[in-house]
């Protein structure tokens, strides 16, 4: 029987409810969802706990699927990006990224404590294997199999809208990596920085949330948006609220309009009114995330702007020098590190904490902006 029921997207009361109309106590409901969320079993068979009977009506009747792994491309700093065949075969990237002793100090998605103050900037450092491996470790998960937002230094952006993921296909997207990685919940930090908005996809991120935060602290998890302002209420009005990181990029109108069409249709002023209206605990600081383009962004105007746009709001800024890919985004570069350093150490100066973010497997292309899901050539590109 096909089910709209959703097994890893369900809550512990839908499978109480779930329980109860199969005519069981409804404590099998929660002994389901433990079997699941807590203790790791990705087939009904090995919940020994449950009747013989009931395992099978549950494999028959509300099937589990685990996305499948379609390629795994190792990068050398030890990330991996992972293609993940859902089932309906559309296919969504998920990366796996090793903490390691130095990625932990210019790490932006480290507890916003860290950086209590206007920091110095934090110079990305190389990869090479020479700081030894923490146990925690950071999951980059997609919410959508395509973007329609059209970010111009995005390749995911370039393949053009997908469809939302359920809950369950976000959580079946953690299992798969972590199951490969070998990794349990321990350690783990979660970003939805991969394919797609998640704020276009409210209901599924949403629901994933409440799944992920029975097993992973709220502070461990981190929402990226481009800003799409209607949403922020819902995700602000939650009673638990993961970290926000807001894509800015840039701090007049024009040039973030070019950078990110959305703006035409969600403001930045809009954007950064309903950042200074998310509400933070005391102690913590959301990301600004700035991706640095040579000659588009990379000026000290930009970063004076970019200064007083944020001026007043407990932010740390991520800069994000451009990960360039001359098939997808051509005629994009990368700031020289020069420049990287002058545009941290101004934003610095003017009294923003700063990471400059040392980018996850660019070998692998895992980097930011570098997931795409399809090898198939872009679509459109921007020149
Ligand atoms: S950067 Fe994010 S929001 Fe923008 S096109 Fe890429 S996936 Fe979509």
């Amino acid at each position: 029987m096909t089910s709209p029921f959703d097994p890893l997207g369900a809550t512990v009361s839908e499978w109480e409810d779930l329980a109860g109309s199969w005519s069981l106590p409804r404590y099998r409901g929660r002994q389901i969802f433990d079997a699941l969320h807590r203790k790791g079993d990705r087939d009904y068979g090995l919940v020994r706990e449950l009747p013989g009977g009931l395992r099978e009506r549950l494999a028959s009747d509300v099937p589990l699927f685990l996305p499948s792994i379609a390629r795994r491309d190792p990068s050398s700093d030890g990330s991996v990006k992972y293609g993940l065949r859902l089932a309906d075969g559309a296919l969504i990237e998920a990366v796996f990224m090793p903490g390691t002793r130095s990625f932990s100090e210019a790490n932006e998605f480290e507890d916003a404590r860290a950086h209590p103050g206007a920091a110095p900037a934090l110079r990305a450092r190389p990869f090479a294997g020479a700081a030894a491996p923490l146990a925690k470790f950071t999951i980059c998960l997609s919410s959508q199999t395509g973007c329609a937002v059209d970010c111009a230094f995005c390749v995911t952006g370039r393949l053009g809208a997908g469809r939302n993921l359920t809950a369950g296909e976000i959580l079946g997207q953690l299992y798969a990596v972590l199951d490969d990685a070998g990794r349990s919940f321990d350690g783990l930090r979660i970003v939805f920085m991969g394919m797609g908005e998640p704020f276009l996809n409210p209901d599924g991120v949403s629901r994933a949330l409440d799944l992920l935060f029975e097993r992973v602290s709220p502070r461990r998890v981190t929402v990226s948006t481009s800003g799409i302002t209607p949403a922020f209420a819902r995700f602000a009005s939650r009673e638990r609220r993961p970290n926000l990181a807001v894509s800015i990029n840039a701090a007049d109108s024009e040039t973030r309009s070019r950078l990110m069409p959305i703006t035409r249709t969600h403001p930045l002023e809009g954007v950064v009114a309903a950042m200074r209206a998310w509400p933070l605990e005391s102690h913590r600081r959301m990301t600004a995330e700035y991706v640095l383009i040579a000659g588009v962004n990379d000026s000290p105007e930009n970063a004076g702007r970019l200064t007083r746009l944020l001026a007043g709001l407990r932010v740390k800024v991520n800069v994000i020098p451009l990960n360039e890919d001359p098939v997808y985004l051509p005629g994009w570069k990368r700031p020289s590190e020069d420049a990287i350093d002058r545009f941290a150490a101004r934003l610095s100066a003017g009294g923003l904490p700063v990471t400059v973010r040392r980018s996850r497997g660019p070998d692998a292309n895992a980097a930011c902006g570098q997931l795409k899901g399809r090898t198939e050539d872009p679509r459109r590109t921007r020149g």
